[in-house]
């Protein structure tokens, strides 16, 4: 019979994506200061301007490369210069060049997930754009280890709980897992269901304090062993 429903985050709980967005700022910064057009808290601009196009657009793969082109126009009228549009290419290139890297699957994901698949359902819910999470969650040969995959624009406390009435039945034996306080912690707990908390570089956009005390891991490992715990004690 199945201990519960665990309700898993893909990105940078399951694979790292963060690293490759600050490597793809860390080539523009270098642009940037090889055109001596720096400015002060220039990665803070390039968040800015990406938290604005995500309020916008909605989370489409293009936000990232158009806040790095919005960011280079800033540091152009800071310094009071034209925008040269060869350069403007370069760095759409750099916010692209983050989408063709391969996925990086993080340390005991392939191990503990088909253990946990053994007692739990098992969903993965992933917020941004459709196709291109998609295509990610089937390139990460993660899919294999879920009941069902969602792609949602937005994480809250009403999907948490139809989920958790379709998948499980009860509130008490739902889990949500992931790096996020903002989309996969505090609307879990507004929904009366457990979180564990990945501790991961998280995207700017998500940053929220949390709502009341979780378990924080680094490792998936720590996952099953805070699952394993939970459900002797509850027998
Ligand atoms: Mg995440």
């Amino acid at each position: 019979m199945s201990k519960g429903l665990l309700i898993f985050d893909f990105d940078d709980t399951l694979v790292s994506t963060n690293p490759v967005f600050d490597a793809a700022k860390m080539r523009f910064v270098s642009l940037i200061r090889r055109l001596t057009l720096d400015v002060p808290n220039l990665l803070e601009i390039v968040n800015e301007y990406d938290k604005q196009l995500v309020r916008e657009k909605g989370f489409a793969r293009d936000c990232f490369p158009r806040a790095l082109v919005r960011a280079y126009k800033y540091c152009c009228q800071f310094h009071g210069k034209q925008a040269d549009e060869q350069v403007v290419r370069e760095i759409e290139n750099i916010g692209w060049w983050v989408f063709d890297q391969p996925l990086e699957v993080k340390e005991g994901v392939p191990e503990v997930l088909p253990a946990l698949r053994e007692n739990y359902v098992m969903l993965l819910v992933t917020k941004g754009d459709r196709k291109h999470q998609m295509t990610k969650v089937q390139e990460s040969g993660l899919d294999r280890y879920f009941d069902d995959v969602f792609v949602v624009n937005e994480k809250d406390a009403t999907l948490f709980s139809s989920l958790c009435w379709n998948f499980a039945g009860s509130l008490r034996d739902c889990w949500s897992i992931g790096n996020s306080i903002k989309s996969d912690i505090n609307p879990a707990l507004c929904a009366g269901i457990n979180a564990i908390l990945m501790r991961a570089p998280t995207w700017d956009f998500e940053t929220e304090p949390l709502l009341a005390p979780v378990p924080e891991v680094e490792k998936m490992y720590e996952v099953r062993f805070i699952l394993e715990e939970q459900s002797e004690e509850t027998g």
